[in-house]
């Protein structure tokens, strides 16, 4: 399996618009940030992980040409309202796209998309979706996933672990957890033994619905993965500056980090 990061960026996106600090104004590359999503291809096939605004700029720029499945971790502007773009997936495809998440994530889709439920309008005009509650185990494009709540602030939101469902094939696995303050003792029990952890770090300090990075590197301490990733970044972290006093394992993610696993 192979993960793309599509945007590491949290809900502002870097630079941010007007901002003239200096990593708005920065040159490298890694310090432009999308909003956060991530793609897991196995076996040729394609798990989109939330649909953020800039989806159709983040698959021209990534080469994403296809995607056959989408998981959501909840429903905040910045993971949701790219969600009309999954149409040119359907037309490449030629088959409509399932999308996954909890009663709440698909009612607020089927209020924020309503003209995709309507009767009224077809044709290549909206996306075609099917709904689908997520279960705590599935199996998805070869791939066996886990799912499970941490808290953003008050609201729940899914994370995800993956690995290969095939038992003959590698037992790497790897979790994403973005948008969270607080992983409950149940959670962190199923993001221990992870070859790769993705954990939200929005600034530096703490922040009222998601952890900074000195928390972040508390829950990366407590659960031992081989590698982290922080993601969800804002315009606080210079890319290069912060990864250079992160220990060995731990790094800023950036858009286009591309990782087999
Ligand atoms: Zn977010
Ligand atoms: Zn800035
Ligand atoms: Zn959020």
């Amino acid at each position: 399996m192979e993960i793309l990061v599509l945007g590491s960026g949290t809900s502002h996106g870097v630079p941010v618009i007007g901002c003239h600090c200096p990593v708005c104004l920065s040159s490298n590359p890694k310090n432009r940030r999308f909003r956060a999503s991530i793609l897991v291809r196995n076996a040729n096939q394609a798990i989109l992980i939330d649909t953020p605004p800039e989806l159709r700029l983040q698959a021209i720029t990534f080469g994403v040409h296809r995607v056959d499945a989408v998981l959501f971790t909840h429903t905040h502007a910045d993971h949701l309202f790219g969600l009309d773009d999954l149409r040119r997936f359907n037309d490449i495809l030629l088959q409509d796209i399932p999308v996954y998440g909890d009663a709440a994530i698909q009612a607020d889709i089927r209020r924020a998309y309503d003209y995709i439920f309507r009767q009224t309008q077809s044709g290549g005009g909206k996306p075609c979706i099917t709904l689908h509650d997520v279960l705590p185990e599935f199996t998805l494009c070869g791939l066996h996933i886990q799912s499970f709540y941490v808290l953003h602030g008050q609201l729940p939101v899914l994370a995800y672990r993956f690995r290969h469902a095939d038992p003959g094939a590698s037992p790497a696995s790897f979790a994403y957890v973005t948008d969270v303050s607080y992983i409950p003792p149940e959670s962190m029990e199923q993001l221990r033994n992870l070859d790769l952890l993705f954990l939200d770090a929005v600034q530096l300090h703490p922040h009222p619905t998601h952890v900074g990075l000195n928390q972040a590197l508390e829950v990366i301490e407590e659960l031992q993965p081989r590698r982290a990733y922080l993601t969800h970044l804002s315009h606080y972290f210079d890319h290069d500056a912060v990864n250079a006093q992160l220990p060995s394992h731990v790094q800023l993610a950036y858009d286009g980090l591309t990782i087999a696993l």
